[in-house]
């Protein structure tokens, strides 16, 4: 099979790679749609990984096979899937905790590091094989590109599900990219008014379209004055901060009001300390956390509302190009006012 692979800092290839062979509880996935990630623009950059690795993480496809032990009244060839994709252990302390995104060996699995062989998750080839337990079908008219947001929905569930919105919450998302596009969405569909953060006038009336509330640039008006304004001096219920600058980590934490909840949701790079006013966060009883990658709750939840067809992703989809073009997909996902780019293996 063709894929994608990273070979070199800045230098991508098409190899052909031997097609997996699925084991008795696997099945073997030809993906169609793969959506490019900001971690995978890193990796590209200067990965901390091992290479050769092939990328992507955001991928869905058709089932093409499966292996003797997987259950045929779950799964048939044909169908639409995605795939879970920490490789989680289900034995250490964090995964019987339900926090799979947590789990202690996740970090030695083969995605990451791989002494002989290929890195990575996978995503950017024709052919992948997936664990059944870790395979999640989509109804027929769900199409490849929407199912591909499977991942990343999870991944701001499960930030949603930290934040424990309550109808009429004041809920601030910093940063209107993909991730804080879908940060306005979903904390639209909990109940909350929503206000975006975000410098480019095109991100924020897209925003606007996704129901989004109090949209403003924070190069025009003092981030933090302007929640406090707008929330009559009481900072907010809930910020997300979707962006990596160490700054707006800081003024994300100012946002928060008495009872609040600030999840940095995005890494932070580089990842300098910031100041926190713990005597504020004694007395006003605030929360700050982060959120990284799905659990298995919140990816269960992500195929569920994409199956009913709740969302649309549609106006985040930046371009779709055919994996031969990967180094054009690249060149246009790492530019800043992109949205989603998506690889297709058709
Ligand atoms: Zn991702
Ligand atoms: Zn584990």
């Amino acid at each position: 099979m063709k894929a994608v692979v990273l070979v070199d800092k800045k230098k991508m290839e098409i190899q052909d790679v031997q097609t997996p062979v699925p084991k008795d509880d696997e099945v073997l996935l030809k993906i169609r749609a793969s959506g490019i990630c900001t971690n995978d623009i890193r990796d590209y950059l200067g990965s901390k990984y091992s290479l050769p690795r092939i990328g992507g993480h955001e991928y869905s496809g058709e089932i093409v096979a499966l292996g003797k032990d997987v259950d045929i009244n779950q799964f048939s060839v044909g169908q639409r899937a995605v795939s879970y994709i920490i490789p989680a252990c289900g034995e250490c302390h964090y995964c019987r905790m339900d926090k799979q995104n947590l789990c202690e060996k996740a970090p030695t699995s083969k995605i990451f590091f791989s002494d002989e062989g290929i890195s990575g998750y996978g995503g950017f080839a024709e052919y992948i094989t997936i664990k059944s337990r870790d395979v999640y079908t989509l109804p027929d008219n769900i199409s490849f590109e929407t199912a591909a947001f499977a991942e990343p929905v999870a991944c701001v569930l499960n930030s949603l599900n930290h934040a424990k919105i309550e109808i009429g919450d004041d809920v601030v998302v910093i940063g209107g990219g993909a991730m804080g596009q879908l940060h306005v969405m979903l904390a639209k569909m909990r109940g909350a008014r929503v206000i975006l953060s975000e410098p480019d006038e095109k991100r924020r009336e897209l925003a606007k379209t996704y129901g989004c509330d109090i949209v403003f640039n924070p190069f025009v008006s003092d981030p933090v004055e302007f929640i406090a304004e707008s929330t009559k001096s009481k900072g907010a219920d809930v910020v997300f901060n979707t962006t990596s600058n160490p700054i707006v980590a800081e003024q994300a934490v100012k946002m928060t009001g008495p009872s609040g909840r600030c999840i940095m949701f995005s890494s932070i790079h580089p990842n300098e300390p910031i100041s926190v006013d713990a005597g504020y966060v004694h007395s006003k009883e605030t929360i700050i956390t982060g959120s990284v990658s799905p659990t298995i709750k919140s990816f269960n939840q992500a195929v569920n509302i994409i199956s009913k067809d709740m969302i649309d992703v549609s106006r985040l989809i930046f371009d779709t190009y055919d994996y031969i073009e990967y180094e054009k997909a690249f060149k246009a996902a790492i530019k800043p006012d992109t949205l989603k780019v998506i690889l297709k293996f058709d």
